[in-house]
């Protein structure tokens, strides 16, 4: 039966104006009247929304009085309102399938300047669909259960806010963690803007609640090295390093510390950014969580290139005693987990300003970081919070440079949102600390959360100077006798309109915020997009910030890229959110778009299996037969394309359906 022209069929056709997102560019009413002497057209309709619930209510309507059996519609991309018209279809009485939706946006008005032209394209484009949709078949979504377990990865405040969540709503929670301990960037600020509230004071009552918390199991100093599976049903593998202390036994005394045969730190401390020193064995911050030591096998006696030597006749496991915490036996191992969804809050690095060297960075001793600022005045940091160069001197004045590595073509061209808050953050801790004179260096101040300008407003009030200008350079080359000693900084002011030379005793670079240096790594075990700047990529911008293109895997804080506390907190809360939704529906519902094999017709060739990007394919070697497993299928279309026996084919993609369309579209009627 030739469905191309079949009284049976009833297909009703609506264009969509899209207010004038398409109507500027396509003439809507003349494709509609077109369309409506297409063959097996029963009604054909512009409207000027057709997502609003009038549009939707309008198919359901003449779905019933015009007995119609196919719906197209023709608006924006079906990755926005697909579901919502398959929705209105079935609300209709039809099944969900016997729907097809043309993209004239994307593919049309918003990439044409010709509105004739983009008016004909769009006549083709629909004329295509009415000839696929009259082939479509009737199909059912699948009901897949889902495991109620949730992975959360990365333990900044981000997946420490997740994983709160989920757990207070009785979920069971896997916190995975790559450092010795959870907390993130947040752990190493002293206070926080713009309400200059203790960091330690909010954030270490959560991070020991996610220690103790029933349904959280927390794997620190580990990694995720495998995913396998599909929303819903998710194998994960994390391989948990050695920290050659049993963190069962550990009870976070620290005698061994005082035991280790260092009686000295000499060792390089990241947690301090390098302004401290640690021994081998040692807790990255007191409030650390868990609270279990760990030893670097890199710098620790007892270890030589990795193997054991026993050189150091382990003093500190005798100072451990009784407690028997201390293991050197120990191994790296991976453990298995099963989880429905995942929540990956990665975080950031920030830009690395030795690639700015006209800054002075690694030159100048007394050029430092922001973040190596933020360990200076800190009560618990190096130096007790007391502010004094690396020349041991306290200093008299104070530069701090924004926008180092952001808003700039050469390094990273978008704004890091943070770093004009934190500087001026900054600024008045530097202040309050040694009474120095500030000054800030900015192209533009953007403070836009709440309180944010009147931090500004405040910080003006306490004197902090504000110098528009991009600093051209900073160099120790003194020309006067005032400039001897001082790190001189050589920028343009803008706003007085000449270019000046200011001495000072220290700077501040406020680097920027970027990806982390693994992001593509973790982007590719999680099957997930990164922005052409390198962050994870939401979903959409507006209606699915905390969603990624993976169904089940969420985005949170500054992995999706460089944001506030706040808002790093409001999206957590939002990603657990989702996962919450999907665990609480119990089942996920499985698109029919897959791939299947006819058996008969398969020749046992194999080309499939291996070019499945998602191992949906197996093969069944006492059939000899290729065999596609629909839950993990996405519907990609590989397969289907390599087979050289024509044996695999797609539900909605099949050939029928697809060279209708191309018909259609190539149709000069
Ligand atoms: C100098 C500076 C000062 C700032 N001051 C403020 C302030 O005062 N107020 C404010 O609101 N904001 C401030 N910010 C911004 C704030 O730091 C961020 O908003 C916040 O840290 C984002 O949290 P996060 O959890 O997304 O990322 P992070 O804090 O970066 O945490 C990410 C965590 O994930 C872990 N991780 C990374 N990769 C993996 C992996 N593959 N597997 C397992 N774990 C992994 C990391 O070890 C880390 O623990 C400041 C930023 C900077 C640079």
């Amino acid at each position: 039966m030739d469905k191309r022209n079949n009284s049976d069929i009833r297909i009703g056709f609506y264009i969509c104006h899209c207010g004038t997102n398409i109507a500027a560019m396509v003439d809507c009413p003349a494709v509609a009247k077109y369309v409506a002497q297409l063959p097996n057209v029963a009604l054909s309709r512009d409207y000027k929304y057709m997502c609003s619930d009038p549009g939707q209510e309008m198919i359901q309507k003449d779905i019933k009085e015009h007995n119609l059996n196919r719906i197209v519609v023709a608006s924006c991309s079906p990755l926005l309102h697909e579901h919502t018209f398959r929705g209105a279809v079935e609300a209709g009485g039809l099944n969900p399938f016997f729907f097809h939706m043309v993209n004239i946006r994307e593919h049309d008005s918003w990439v044409h300047t010709n509105k004739e032209e983009a008016t004909k394209k769009a006549m083709a484009l629909a004329r295509a669909a009415i000839q696929r949709v009259a082939m479509h078949k009737t199909l059912e979504v699948k009901k897949v259960p889902i495991h109620p377990d949730v992975l959360v990865v990365g333990g900044g405040i981000a997946g420490i806010h997740a994983a709160m969540t989920l757990a207070n709503a009785g979920k069971k929670v896997f916190l995975v963690e790559r450092e010795p301990s959870i907390g993130g960037h947040m752990a190493k600020f002293d206070k926080t803007f713009p309400t200059l509230d203790c960091a330690a004071c909010i954030l270490t009552p959560k991070m020991s609640s996610v220690g103790s918390h029933p349904n959280i199991t927390l794997m620190t100093y580990s990694e995720v090295t495998k995913v396998d599976g599909y929303v819903g049903n998710y194998t994960v593998n994390v391989k948990r390093k050695p920290r050659y202390v049993n963190e069962d036994l550990c009870t976070g005394c620290q005698e061994c510390i005082s035991g280790c045969i260092f009686k000295e730190p000499r060792f390089r401390d990241e947690f301090n950014e390098g302004l401290g020193k640690r021994k081998p064995i040692y807790i990255p911050f007191p409030q650390a969580t868990p609270q279990v030591v760990v030893i670097d096998p890199n710098v620790c006696s007892n270890f030589k290139n990795g193997v054991l030597t026993d050189k150091c006749k382990k003093s500190c496991a005798t100072a451990c005693g009784d407690k028997k915490a201390i293991d050197f036996t120990q191994k790296e191992k991976l453990q298995e987990i099963k989880v429905g969804t995942i929540i990956v809050a990665t975080g950031f690095k920030t830009f690395d300003a030795k690639r700015m060297p006209q800054y002075g960075y690694g030159r100048c001793k007394n050029v430092y970081t922001a973040l190596e600022i933020e360990r200076l005045v800190n009560a618990s940091g190096p130096t007790a919070g007391h502010v004094v160069t690396r020349d041991g001197k306290e200093p008299k004045s104070i530069g701090i440079i924004h926008c180092v590595g952001s808003r700039d073509k050469k390094t990273n061209r978008w704004c890091s949102r943070v770093c004009c808050m934190y500087s001026m953050k900054l600024a008045h801790l530097l202040k309050e600390h040694t009474g120095a004179a500030i000054y800030n260096f900015y192209i533009d101040i953007r403070a836009p959360g709440k309180g944010y300008e009147e931090f500004y407003d405040k910080m003006l009030e306490e004197g902090v100077n504000f110098i528009r200008g991009r600093v051209g350079e900073v160099t120790d080359w003194a020309m006067t006798p005032e400039e001897e000693g001082k790190l001189i900084v050589r920028v343009e002011d803008t706003l007085a309109g000449f270019t000046r030379r200011i001495p000072l005793d220290m700077v501040v670079l406020a680097s920027g915020l970027e990806p982390q240096a693994d992001a593509q790594d973790v982007r590719r075990m999680f099957n997930m997009s990164c922005g052409s700047e390198g962050f994870f990529l939401e979903r959409h911008p507006k209606l699915a910030p905390v969603n990624t293109f993976n169904d089940g895997i969420y985005i949170a804080g500054c992995c999706q890229g460089p944001r506030d506390i706040p808002d790093t907190v409001a999206q957590a809360g939002a990603a657990a959110a989702e996962a919450m939704a999907l665990i609480d529906k119990g089942h996920i519902e499985q698109e029919p778009n897959t791939a299947y094999v006819i058996a008969e017709e398969c020749c046992g060739c194999k080309s499939c299996v291996p070019l499945c990007p998602y191992t949906a394919i197996t093969f069944d070697l006492t059939q000899q037969k290729a065999v596609i497993n629909e839950a993990l299928c996405k519907g990609c279309g590989t397969c289907v394309a390599s087979c050289p026996s024509g044996s695999i084919v797609q539900n909605l993609f099949d050939d029928e359906e697809i060279f209708s369309e191309i018909d259609g579209v190539l149709a000069n009627e």
